[in-house]
């Protein structure tokens, strides 16, 4: 039976000694494996993962290799599990945790950062400068669940306290599993500005991220809201959201003439880019107004022209963010408990764990209409759930 040296369990939460965990092989190979269950060390606990969300960089990093980065390099054959949006319960306490309790529901950010480089100290834990470094003689105690350490496609996990925020029971595992999806959609607008009451938002593109970043805009009183995307259906759930324009850029390809009669003639405050589409960094640029703000929030895949002479003259600043910093996810959640926004939306499928490439192949294809698809080590092996 699981019983470390310092660790803290309880008769209640019994944890074994051994779990299932996918492991990432060549490109694109995913295993289920037995590994030993993880031990929480100082400042650390045990989460048994009740809830893992699929996430558009997890198949970056099952297909391409980066941003994860493993001992240095790419992460594969390196007996690495992926995963990095989930949530669950408390199951042990490292030597010395009292924060937290056995028996408590948490989600999990994905980034605890060193917590002794310059970025870490100012709160940019996501910009660690020793991202990946936790290994060897330069051993820096660097953690990003899925990314540079183990993460949620298996049983368990050790998780740093500063990586947790506590959820109220009456928000379900799905739910809990997509706070720091919120939580990145939250550190975009921290960084652009934080306050945006009665300022307008163009959200670029209706992924999981964009459409929580017109949830957030809205429950920070962003007047107007107005999103840009292609796909009606997805149009439709930012409205849900609380979009108060959309803009099918299908239909209307000068997307930023659309924009500026959405608002008066004028550009918008604040943009952010979350579609990771080659021509939405410029548009971007040309749809805020004099000193306008803003953020990109996607991997693009390639390099683009931007027009720097408009960025200059007229004072426009740009941000990138990598993830959700700045403690972003605890106001996303603080959002999610007040019921500001209902996650739900976004959720639309959930598999069992031990069906993971199928739910990436519904997560990859967008098979019927997969926005965010969830997987449940708990859920019967026999069936997956179309959520309503
Ligand atoms: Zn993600
Ligand atoms: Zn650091």
């Amino acid at each position: 039976m699981y019983a470390p040296a310092g660790v803290k369990t309880s008769t209640e939460f019994p944890v074994p000694d051994t779990m299932k965990a996918w492991v990432l092989g060549d490109p694109g190979e995913l295993t289920l494996k037995g590994k030993p269950v993880p031990v929480p060390k100082r400042a650390e606990v045990l989460v048994r993962i009740d809830a893992a969300a699929i996430c558009a960089t997890d198949l970056e990093v099952i297909y391409q290799g980066p941003p994860a980065m493993i001992q240095g390099g790419l992460p594969f054959n390196k007996n690495f599990t992926p995963g990095h949006e989930y949530m669950g319960t408390v199951v042990a306490l490292g030597p010395g945790v009292d924060e937290y309790a056995v028996g408590q529901r948490v989600a999990v950010e994905i980034h605890a950062g060193c917590g002794q480089c310059k970025r870490c100290r100012e709160g940019m834990y996501t910009s660690c400068h020793n991202y990946g470094l936790n290994y060897g003689d330069v051993d820096k105690g660097h953690r990003a669940n899925g990314f540079t350490t183990d993460g949620g496609f298996c049983e368990y996990q050790v998780n740093n306290i500063n990586t947790l925020v506590a959820i109220q029971d009456d928000m379900s595992d799905e739910e809990g599993a997509l706070v720091v999806t919120a939580g990145t959609a939250m550190y975009a607008l921290t960084e652009l500005g934080g306050l945006v009451a009665g300022e307008s938002v163009v959200v670029s593109g209706a992924g999981p991220i964009g459409l929580m970043a017109v949830a957030v805009a809205k429950a920070l009183g962003a007047q107007p809201v107005i999103l840009t995307e292609m796909r009606d259906n997805r149009l439709k759930i930012g409205l849900e959201l609380g979009a108060d324009a959309v803009v099918n850029i299908r239909k209307e390809p000068d997307v930023v003439a659309a924009v500026k009669k959405l608002n008066g003639g004028k550009g918008v405050d604040y943009v952010v880019e979350c579609s990771a589409a080659s021509k939405a960094v410029n548009d971007a640029v040309h749809m805020v107004n004099r000193g306008g703000k803003v953020c990109l929030a996607a991997f693009a895949h390639e390099q683009v022209p931007v027009d720097v002479a408009h960025i200059v003259s007229n004072n426009i600043y740009l941000y990138g963010i990598r993830g959700e910093g700045k403690s972003a996810v605890h106001r996303a959640e603080a959002f999610m408990r007040q019921k500001r926004f209902d996650v739900s939306k976004i959720h639309t499928h959930t598999f069992p764990l031990a069906d993971l490439p199928t739910a990436n192949r519904y997560a990859k294809d967008r098979v019927d209409d997969a926005i965010k698809v969830v997987v449940k080590a708990k859920l019967d092996a026999a069936h997956k759930v179309a959520a309503e």
